[in-house]
């Protein structure tokens, strides 16, 4: 990676991202590019344009203009607003990613884009959920998830495009809300313990999922973009988490450093049926394996991070 171009960089992983990446690569080196804008530092430390993936000529033009070799694509609509936009997800998470891929190929660009445990479905082993197993999702989020796995691949094997992606857990952060997924809760969760001392959950108790805190996310993205080709028997998605956690585990972990937090239920029923669809718990050998992934976060030491940091921010 040296030039590097990001989509949907003002979203949750991006806004991150791109502040790291300019850290390791110099600024002018990561062009951040969103729909909107906003005024948040990544539009003043280094290049941002405003970019509607679903136009073509717009992102060819940038991507063009700065000389990029590497395109990170997190331009996406995520699960929960998926499922109330179908359509819309369809022509954003599919066009914005074709786009993104027919440029990579024609500027020779090595390519990332974030998969997610949402392309599972009901019919993938729920527990320690191998690496490659039956992908049949029933939500739209996660149709174009496998889809977009299968796009990069055949990228990949038609035209030797240097595709690789994650298929990311609940990813949860302190520095920019996550925006309409199904995990949001987990996020959620800790802004409530820190400003009411309560929260009620839209996810029922003993409702697992994947979980990873935003620094080992990042780091993921960098090391797979880094790693050796040659070492990589899979490319579009490695499954990557730090820890499998219902409600319950999190709010337990809160009350290790905040006692008398509460903790009720209002269970949404649209997000608690895409939760129930995805795995408990998935199994990242192949990522451990092929470009040696690692979590340095578990719910405990995650847990203290938030807390401290959100703490700090209302002050
Ligand atoms: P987000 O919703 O926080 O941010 C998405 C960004 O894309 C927003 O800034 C939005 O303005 C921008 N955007 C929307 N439509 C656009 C368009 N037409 N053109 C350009 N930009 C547009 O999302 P995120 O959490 O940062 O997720 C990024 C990627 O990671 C997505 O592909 C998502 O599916 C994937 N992912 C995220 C998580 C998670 O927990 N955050 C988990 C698994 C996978």
């Amino acid at each position: 990676m040296n030039k590097i171009l990001v989509t949907g960089a003002l979203g949750q992983i991006g806004s991150e991202l791109v502040v790291k990446l300019r850290e390791i690569y110099g600024a002018d080196h990561v062009i951040a590019t969103d729909l909107r804008s906003s005024a948040h530092e990544i539009t003043r430390s280094g290049p941002f344009e405003l970019l509607d993936v679903t136009n073509d000529k717009a992102m060819f033009e940038i991507a063009k203009r700065y000389e990029v070799d590497t395109v990170i694509h997190l331009a996406a609509l995520l699960s929960a607003t998926a499922e109330e936009k179908p359509l819309l997800a369809w022509n954003l998470n599919m066009g914005g990613l074709m786009n993104a891929l027919e440029i990579s190929r024609e500027l020779g660009c090595q390519f990332f884009t974030p998969s997610s445990i949402g392309s599972f479905g009901p019919l993938t082993p729920k527990d320690n959920t191998p690496q490659d197993t039956i992908q049949r999702p029933n939500t739209m989020y996660g149709v174009n998830k496998v889809s977009g796995e299968l796009l990069c691949d055949y990228y990949f094997h038609k035209y030797g495009l240097d595709t690789r992606g994650l298929r990311f857990p609940g990813l949860i952060s302190y520095m920019t809300p996550p925006g309409g997924g199904t995990t949001d809760y987990a996020v959620e969760i800790y802004y409530a313990a820190v400003t009411a001392g309560r929260y009620t959950s839209y996810i029922a108790k003993d409702s697992n999922m994947d979980m990873m805190y935003m620094p080992d996310a990042l780091n993921a993205i960098i090391d797979l973009m880094e790693a050796d080709s040659s070492r990589l028997m899979h490319r579009n998605s490695f499954n990557v988490t730090a820890m499998s956690v219902d409600p319950e585990a999190i709010a337990a972990a809160i009350r290790d450093e905040l006692p008398g937090f509460i903790l009720d239920y209002d269970v949404d029923p649209k997000r608690q049926a895409i939760a129930d669809s995805w795995p408990h718990s998935i199994d990242a050998t192949a990522a451990k394996i092929e470009w040696g992934f690692h979590a340095r976060y578990d719910l405990k030491a995650m847990t203290k991070d938030m807390l401290s940091q959100l703490s700090e921010r209302q002050m």
